[in-house]
């Protein structure tokens, strides 16, 4: 009989098996692909999250970005350099396979290549059911991504799903090395979202991303934004689709008695920017702490989903607030944006990690209007490429 069974071994089941395991529990991680294996991500780490990890991912790291370069649907480009590190960029496959890795060292068992089917009750513990066999377990955890069967058999349903496509791009050493350093943000790009460029190591990144759940064009929308960004210097390039889940900020339930969601499986990504890894890494340290209680009888799993409405949603709140008016007035931002640029360094403020969105309503015009920290400089510029 297991303590704990996870399914899936993206950064927030492989975070809680190793942490689980490092405190003695007898943890079972299921995985349907093989590691290494791909994961269609930016793979962008950013400040907030690389602070949050309590693994060092140095060995991982492709590029580390000090300028974010912002282009707006009126062709405007605004570069905004941050003066210290502000996204550290990942191979995903390479990043899962480390941190799965170390999962393992701590005495987690992986089985790899093995597909979770179905669970059943049989008033003791609970059966997991896989594609090889059948285990015992006390607690259940699915951390099986946005598409999580968990949640389905469950009906712990929550969040809604965006649409991306990722091309993996091959080109001459020259045009990464003059990238390194840098991202570009695109609201040309789509509608409801955006387009991006991340360096990593021996390819790019480029990719473009939607809020809506539908959109009709997004090949062509890749295609533009890869063109613009590369020309004709493509020397490979591998496209992959995947849709992105993200809050409304709606309170959710994440559990039931012996089951917990964590990461893309509870639907928690940022509605803003997207970013998923900072709160897989949040909900599986916040499920630790509350699986280690539940087992020294201190509380219910309950108290897992209390604790995620009460520390986790509430900022997705705001950040759906503001994605939802930053995205029906491109226009009237890139605006205030260049009359008030400082505005900016607020949200650099929360990739750092040194603010929340939740702030942002009390502190958004003493930003507005404050001198801007000297390592960071804003350069607006017309149709730079
Ligand atoms: C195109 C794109 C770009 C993104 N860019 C960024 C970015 O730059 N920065 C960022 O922070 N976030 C980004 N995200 C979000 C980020 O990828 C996710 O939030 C993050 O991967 C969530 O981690 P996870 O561990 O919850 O799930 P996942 O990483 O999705 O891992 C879930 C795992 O479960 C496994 N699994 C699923 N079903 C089963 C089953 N039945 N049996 C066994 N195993 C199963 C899957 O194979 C997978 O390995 C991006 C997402 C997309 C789609």
């Amino acid at each position: 009989m297991y303590d704990a069974i996870i399914i899936g071994g993206g950064p927030a089941g492989s975070t809680l098996g190793r942490k689980l395991s490092k405190e003695g529990y007898k943890v079972l991680l299921i995985e349907k692909h093989v590691f290494p294996r791909y994961k269609a991500c930016g793979g962008g780490i950013t400040r907030r999250c690389y602070k949050l990890l309590d693994v060092d991912i140095s060995q991982c790291i492709e590029d580390i970005t000090y300028e974010i370069i912002f282009r707006f649907p009126n062709d405007k480009t605004i570069a905004l350099q941050t003066g210290e590190p502000i996204i550290y960029q990942v191979d995903r496959a390479k990043f899962d396979k480390y941190l799965i890795d170390i999962a393992a060292y701590y005495g987690c068992e992986i089985h790899d290549g093995e597909i979770f089917y179905d669970f059943y009750d049989n008033g003791k513990s609970l059966v997991v059911v896989t594609d090889k066999g059948e285990y015992e377990t006390k607690v259940l955890v699915g951390a099986d991504g946005i598409n999580s069967n968990m949640a389905y058999k469950t009906r712990l349903l929550n969040g809604k799903k965006g649409i991306a496509l990722e091309g993996e791009v091959y080109v001459d050493d020259s045009l990464i090395d003059g990238l390194k350093g840098k991202v570009v943000v695109d609201f040309n790009a789509i509608r409801y979202g955006y387009g991006w460029v991340f360096p990593k190591g021996d390819r790019l990144s480029i990719g473009v991303g939607t809020f809506l759940n539908k959109v009709s064009n997004i090949k062509e929308m890749l295609s533009k934004m890869i063109e613009e960004n590369v020309g004709g210097n493509t020397k490979d390039c591998k496209i992959y689709g995947h849709q992105l889940s993200f809050s409304d900020g709606s309170d959710g339930v994440f559990n039931n008695d012996k089951i917990i969601l964590i990461g893309d499986a509870t639907r928690l990504a940022d509605p803003f920017t997207g970013e998923g890894i900072y709160n897989a890494l949040l909900t599986a340290y916040i499920s630790f702490d509350v699986i280690k209680k539940h087992f020294s009888g201190e509380c219910g799993l309950d108290e897992y989903t209390l604790r995620l409405n009460r520390e986790v949603v509430p900022d997705i709140r705001w950040a759906y607030r503001l994605s939802q008016f930053t995205y029906n007035n491109m226009d009237f931002i890139e605006k205030s944006v260049r009359l008030f640029p400082n505005v900016l360094s607020y949200f650099v403020d929360i990739m750092m990690g040194d603010n929340t969105y939740m702030n942002f309503k009390l502190k958004v015009p003493m930003y507005a209007l404050r001198v801007m920290s000297s390592k960071t400089k804003i350069k607006v510029e017309k149709n730079v490429p």
